[in-house]
């Protein structure tokens, strides 16, 4: 009820960028016809006012509820498993998707990303659990009805049509009223910059520019999430990176709720806001990009994200969730996540390749002395080898103005205490 009057707001909501206006559409109760409000925006509150009736309503609310009650849709997976053939895919995932969050599910190949995101889009039918959009259940509900918009590897575009026609497609198959669904593909060609070619066929689009007409597609049915599944893998390595700040830009201007799919961890780790990195159908964490970066909680997750060296020790001391570490190569002060860690356990020291600095001369706590034994320059950084006692750890040097020599030249090197990550050893 809005201001007394029965109104209720639909999960229908554009933004219209380049004007800052947002038009939402309420449908009163017990009507089927949908009255067309504009939001202004102006000054907090926001101001709504009905623009194809000849009277004026105003209503003033705060913006948080305007996100909320339109388009933006958190999604919420409750314990949530799936076996093929007796082996266990997803077994009990828990997961809270904000709504207009980009949320990023990685892990190795097999380990239940795509069935996830299956069971999401309605697909494939989960043994047990839940699936909820916002307060609604979705777990038995045909995918047609659960209006998510996909995107996938291959574009899966009908080439015999134009642009135009390839985005209005779906809302023909929805019976959208013919005047309304020339403005809505525009609109949706507009978000992803591909307005002016509308009238192309799509064999004469180069691969990002078909991947742009697909996220279009995607969006013009204004869905209540996007999932996407590996859609940059078929791009060259130029196009990739352009289309990932593409795809961030399309869903934070359209307030999407957004799951994606991938292998690529840079990928995962410049397009989300929260990742979570899968094993064998669990999620071994969820974070943001820089908290499973620089904090994982696992041997595994530490090893799956980008590269680092592994070192066993033993904890001697504890104190500001600080560990000092007896390794074979030396102690090293490391940050612990886990407040159950203790003096005397077995742990393993998660250090990356770019932590280390080399420092001639350097000696004590959290430095090592070691024998360089291969050097790799790769322009922007070089990568050495480095063995030190029965380890052989990796060193990344920035930008790097001279090579230290390839042989038997000694290396010393430090690591900052917030750059060692102490883990549980895991057998
Ligand atoms: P990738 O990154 O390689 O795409 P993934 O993490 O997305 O892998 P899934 O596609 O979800 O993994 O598959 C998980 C496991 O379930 C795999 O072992 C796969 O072979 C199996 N699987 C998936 N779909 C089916 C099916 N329809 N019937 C039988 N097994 C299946």
């Amino acid at each position: 009820m809005l201001n007394g009057l029965p109104f209720r707001m639909l999960a229908n909501y554009t933004g219209d960028l380049r004007s800052q206006r947002r038009r939402l559409f309420l449908k009163p109760f017990h009507s089927r016809s949908a009255a067309r409000f504009q939001l202004k925006r102006r000054q907090h509150p926001y101001e709504l006012r009905l623009v194809e009736k000849p009277s004026t309503f105003v209503w003033n609310f705060p913006p948080a509820q305007v996100g909320f009650t339109a388009r933006m849709t958190p999604v919420i997976i409750k314990q949530l498993s799936k076996q093929f053939d007796g082996t266990p895919v997803l077994n009990r995932v828990d997961l809270q998707i904000e709504a207009g969050e980009i949320f990023f599910l990685l892990g190795p190949s097999g380990c239940g990303k795509t069935t996830l995101l299956r069971s999401i889009a309605g697909f494939c039918a989960p043994d047990a659990g839940e699936i909820y959009f916002g307060n609604e259940e979705v777990t038995r509900i045909p995918p047609h009805q659960r209006n998510t918009g996909m995107m996938f590897q291959s574009y899966a575009l009908w080439p015999h049509m134009t642009v135009l026609e390839n985005v209005a497609f779906g809302l023909k198959e929805r019976k959208i009223a013919k005047a309304e669904i020339g403005n809505r593909a525009r609109e949706a060609l507009a978000a992803v910059r591909m307005e002016a070619l509308s009238e192309r066929k799509i064999n004469e689009l180069s691969g990002g520019q078909q991947q742009r007409v697909a996220l279009a597609r995607a969006l013009v049915i204004r869905p209540r999430c996007l999932l996407l599944d590996e859609p940059l893998s078929n791009l060259d390595a130029k196009l990739r990176l352009e289309m990932r700040s593409e795809i961030r830009r399309v869903c934070k201007e359209s307030g999407l709720t957004a799951i994606y799919v991938t292998h690529d961890q840079k990928e995962a780790l410049s397009i989300a806001d929260r990742v979570a990195v899968m094993d064998r159908g669990c999620i071994r964490q969820t974070g943001t990009p820089l908290e499973i970066y620089r904090r994982p909680q696992s041997k595994f997750v530490a090893d799956f994200i980008g590269e680092t060296n592994f070192v066993d020790g033993i904890i001697t001391a504890l104190a500001d969730g600080k560990a000092r570490v007896s390794t074979g190569i030396g102690d090293f002060y490391g940050m612990i996540g886990d407040s159950r860690m203790k003096s005397g356990d077995p742990v393993t020291l998660s250090i990356r390749p770019e932590s280390w600095k080399l420092q001639p001369g350097a000696a004590g706590e959290n430095s090592i002395r070691g024998h360089l034994e291969e050097t790799v320059y790769l322009g922007e950084m070089a990568q050495y080898q480095v063995v030190c006692g029965s380890h052989s750890l990796k060193f990344f040097e920035i930008n790097p103005r001279s090579l230290a020599t390839e042989g038997a030249r000694e290396i010393h090197a430090t690591v900052a205490v917030e750059d060692v990550t102490v883990l549980p050893r895991e057998s």
